[in-house]
């Protein structure tokens, strides 16, 4: 349903779950936050996100690199199991978290996908279809999240918008826009212009952040890391940026 991530120098937690608030009038039936920390870390709840504030708070779960999610479940109960983010372990669970990712949208393929990943080893603890997006990109990751994810968007059938991050790239997140708005946020660090980045599944979830919107388009992939950003179209390279305007919104 929501989606608000991004990476900075700062501990960008509050400004998420701010902007979680700020989506809140959509609807949904649980959220949760994900941040790399370490390892990764998370907090869920199937409450209000003010709950959430309570949880992350509680378990100091604090960081630049960040991402935060509302579900309108499509797949799967609203559960906390079943909330946003998940994870990918991994083949050989050693117990940490591989990947991190939250998604709006359906994978229509999600049936076919999860077999593929469950015969490769790849153990499943959610009823949705999201989370063989978080496995499939686990499975195709090779040092680079950027290219796993578009490894993995390629394979996708439905409509999705993510934010993905790997515990190997602690300041980065990556994300995609298909059939599910997603918008890039420019934000300002002591006066300087780009300083901090975040990707939104709506400008409003950014206000009082920064009013420096980049429109992705259909197909987009962003890569957002500290201090810098790319969008790429599904066919660009990594590093490769595609010309997308920065717009002020009122
Ligand atoms: N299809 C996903 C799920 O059921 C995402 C739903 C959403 O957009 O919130 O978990």
């Amino acid at each position: 349903c929501g989606i608000v991530a991004g990476v900075s120098g700062r501990d960008i937690v509050p400004v998420l779950v701010q902007g979680l608030q700020r989506l809140e009038y959509r609807g949904y039936d649980s959220c949760g936050v994900a941040v790399h920390a370490g390892g990764l870390k998370r907090a869920r709840s199937t409450s209000r996100v003010a709950e959430l504030v309570q949880q992350v708070q509680k378990e100091q779960i604090a960081s630049g690199t960040a991402i935060a999610h509302t579900r309108w479940a499509t797949h799967g109960a609203p559960a906390v199991h079943n909330a946003h983010p998940h994870f990918s372990h991994g083949v050989t669970p050693d117990g940490a978290g591989h990947v991190a990712l939250v998604h709006n949208g359906i994978i229509e393929n999600h049936d076919e996908l999860r077999a593929e990943l469950q015969a490769k080893g790849y153990v499943f603890e959610s009823q949705t279809d999201t989370e063989v997006i978080a496995h499939l990109i686990d499975s195709l990751y090779d040092g680079d999240v950027f290219v796993a994810l578009q490894g993995a968007v390629a394979q996708l059938h439905g409509a999705f918008a993510l934010a993905v991050f790997h515990k190997d790239e602690p300041h980065r997140v990556v994300g995609a826009r298909a059939g599910s708005p997603l918008i890039l946020g420019v934000g300002s660090v002591d006066g300087v212009v780009g300083g901090e980045h975040f990707i939104a599944s709506d400008a409003m979830a950014l206000a009082g952040v920064t009013d420096q919107i980049v429109y992705l388009e259909e197909g987009d992939l962003v890569d957002l890391q500290l201090g810098r950003y790319w969008v790429t179209n599904a066919q660009g390279r990594a590093y490769e940026a595609a010309e997308r305007p920065v717009k002020t919104v009122l």
